[in-house]
């Protein structure tokens, strides 16, 4: 029988042929169909008429496990790994695309542990790699609208999940210090929902839900003394980050005048000198303004101002005669959605500070990050003599804990993105996007365990052996965590002996047991090297895992090499896209089977045949099967010589 496999990567890309048939996988994308009746959910025909103020607005009334607000990557991973692992989910988005600041409507490159290549090997794994490989894959014209695409397929692929874009979540109720619905509206179809959920989980960046729900909140630079952070202000005060708006320009290949309207600023060449203009292909993050003010309240004034910033400093690239060579290059768009960095951050059981992020680890370890503690002047660009950032590099990725991810006073508060409970110095190396899709994932693993056990996510992080059992979750998942390895008790994987075709002295067989999954780079001396790597030759190579005693085997993941040592990212920047490739990482393994012995003996069995692969964290759900060893064949990489596999885990 014939039948598509669960790959984690999901998108259609993968041909998969199996010899058995197996049950629906969550992640299994699904029919038109399912997925209509899924959006018939939220505008039932039979919908009541919103009582009090707003009579012609229709009443839906949704009960689900877990309500996620906001869908930037924070939200969008927080959302697809609590559906992932069972739960049922809300996700409401007040834009009509997903991806926040990473979307088409601000096109801001998602950054992260690896800082761009300062810190080479150690791209995040888990959801984000996922949704990286699947973009290069498929879209090697850099296209943010595709990214958008991408977003919104993942989430309406997810069965368990209910999709309400251009909803905007607006009041919450609480009973003690639970919250039990929270209120949202999309005046796009002229609905109320009145959500009620067992866990809710603030992505808005802004964390509008704690602010509606009183949960415990900050905002602006705390003192030097506070934390003992050397990095922040001898005295508390109320400045963040700005906002910024970026834009995009073409060479047209003949010449594109360009005249500013009246409200552009006058921008000198004194403006600019600690702000460099290189190229002009893509906008500037230092045309950032209004972290001196109320970051929300004054959204419009801070949108105008940024806005006669950037037909400013395009007047000066083209009019200024500093720059002749832009004389055929004109904007081919430009954002309308100020991109907020800071705003208010929910205060947890743990503030992660500066300190936490130069050294130490914390027990309840969920995720990593490793950008720059990457500061800005609040008042942005109206501080020309004021460099526009100033960065330090914390010296290793660190570890942020479940701590930071829940609320301190609001029992089933979660949150996950840039308004997790930092100091506002660690915010500004959290606050990337790399980071928040991590802190998304592990938030969303973390609210889908609370509603199985029926706990709230302080007493996940009390319960020692659930603690524990979410960890290894999460790096089934391929979510890294620093100094975490699988040590999975259900992996039958890891009691096996390894075998191969062929191996190399440095990359042998048994490195796909030994709990790693990524390589460790070493400052000036060669990586520390996880992986199994063999010839691939025209016979390919195979890599087999036998058992002393047959084993039933569920499921059998393979974790490929998606090459962490470059970056990977969307970019519009040119100088930021070198060294990127836009398709199927060469070292990936493209075509491959899992076959298995028969513990009653005979010939080897084929479980999955798969070609076209791109993808790092492959699943194969397959009824189960009593084996005495299984095979992995590999058959053709992406261009790599070798065949190359980090781990094998069988369930
Ligand atoms: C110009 C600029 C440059 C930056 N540089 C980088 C960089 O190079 N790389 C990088 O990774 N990061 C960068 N950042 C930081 C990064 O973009 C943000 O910190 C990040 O987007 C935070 O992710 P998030 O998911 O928490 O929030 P967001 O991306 O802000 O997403 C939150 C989403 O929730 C929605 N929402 C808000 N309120 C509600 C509500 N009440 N109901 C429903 N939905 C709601 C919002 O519309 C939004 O889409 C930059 C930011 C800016 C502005």
């Amino acid at each position: 029988m014939k039948r598509r496999d669960f790959l984690t990567g999901v998108g259609g890309f993968s041909v998969v042929v199996l010899a058995h048939k197996l049950p629906a996988a969550p992640a299994d994308q699904p029919p038109a169909d399912e997925i209509r009746r899924q959006f018939e959910r939220t505008a039932p025909a039979a919908a009541k008429r919103a009582p009090g103020a707003e009579p012609h607005m229709r009443l839906v009334e949704l009960e689900t496990d877990v309500l996620v607000a906001g869908g930037g990557l924070a939200g969008v991973c927080a959302a697809l790994a609590a559906a992932r692992h069972g739960a049922r989910v809300v996700l409401i988005q007040d834009r009509s695309r997903l991806g926040g600041n990473s979307s088409s409507e601000v096109k801001m490159h998602v950054v992260g542990a690896n800082a761009h290549t300062a810190r080479p090997g150690w791209r995040e794994g888990g959801l984000i790699e996922e949704f990286r490989l699947d973009d290069a894959a498929n879209n090697p014209q850099r296209c943010f609208e595709l990214w958008d695409l991408l977003l919104y397929n993942k989430v309406v692929s997810e069965p368990n999940i209910t999709l309400l874009l251009e909803t905007t979540l607006y009041s919450a109720a609480k009973k003690g210090d639970r919250i039990t619905e929270v209120m949202a509206r999309c005046d796009k179809s002229e609905h109320l929902y009145r959500i009620q959920a067992k866990i809710f989980c603030d992505c808005t960046g802004d964390s509008r839900l704690g602010l509606e729900t009183g949960a415990e909140m900050r905002q602006g630079r705390e003192a030097r003394a506070e934390f003992n952070e050397p990095l922040a202000p001898e005295k508390a005060d109320g400045g963040t980050l700005g906002s910024s708006l970026l834009f995009t320009a073409r060479d047209y290949g003949r010449p594109m005048p360009f005249t500013p309207p009246k409200w552009a600023r006058k921008v000198t060449a004194e403006h600019l000198r600690l702000r460099k203009i290189t190229s002009w292909e893509y906008g500037y993050w230092w045309i950032e303004w209004g972290g001196d003010r109320d970051i929300v309240h004054d959204n419009q004034r801070i949108r105008f101002e940024l806005l006669s910033i950037v037909m400013g400093v395009w007047d000066y690239i083209k009019n200024s005669g500093d720059h002749p060579s832009s004389a055929n290059w004109a904007l081919d768009w430009v954002g309308m959605m100020p991109g907020r960095r800071g705003s208010r951050r929910l205060v947890g059981d743990v503030m992660v500070t500066q300190q936490n992020l130069l050294s130490g680890d914390f027990e309840d370890a969920v995720a990593i990050g490793g950008w720059g503690l990457d500061d800005h002047p609040p008042a942005g660009f109206d501080r020309p003599d004021l460099k526009p950032n100033v960065s330090i590099l914390p010296p290793e990725v660190y570890n942020l804990p479940l701590r930071a991810l829940y609320s301190r006073n609001v029992s089933n508060l979660m949150m996950a993105g840039r308004n997790i409970s930092c100091s506002h110095v660690a915010f500004t190396s959290t606050r990337v996007m790399g980071t928040c899709a991590v802190a998304g994932q592990a938030a969303g693993t973390a609210a889908a365990a609370c509603v199985r056990h029926e706990i709230t996510p302080r007493q996940l992080y009390q319960q020692k052996d659930k603690l524990r059992d979410f960890q290894q979750a999460l790096l089934r998942d391929d979510q890294t965590i620093k100094n975490r390895v699988n040590e999975d008790a259900a992996d039958l994987a890891r009691s096996a002996r390894v075998t191969a075709s062929a191996e190399s002295a440095q990359a042998p067989a048994a490195n796909v047991l030994d709990g790693h999954v990524r390589d460790y780079p070493v400052k000036g001396g060669q990586p520390r090297i996880h992986h199994w790597a063999a010839p691939a030759g025209s016979a390919g190579a195979w890599i087999e895992l036998v058992w002393d005693k047959p084993r039933k085997l569920r499921e059998v993941q393979i974790t490929f090499d998606t090459g962490f040592q470059r970056q990977l990212t969307l970019t519009a920047q040119e100088s930021a896209n070198k060294g990127i490739i836009r398709a199927p990482q060469p070292e990936t393994v493209r075509d491959y089977t899992v076959s298995y012995q028969p513990a009653a003996g005979g010939a080897l069995r084929r479980l999955a045949s798969v070609t076209g692969n791109h993808q790092r964290l492959n699943r194969h759900r397959i009824e189960p099967v009593d084996a005495a060893a299984i095979r992995v064949h590999v058959t053709a990489t992406n261009g790599d010589p070798s065949a190359r596999i980090f781990e094998i885990r069988c369930y």
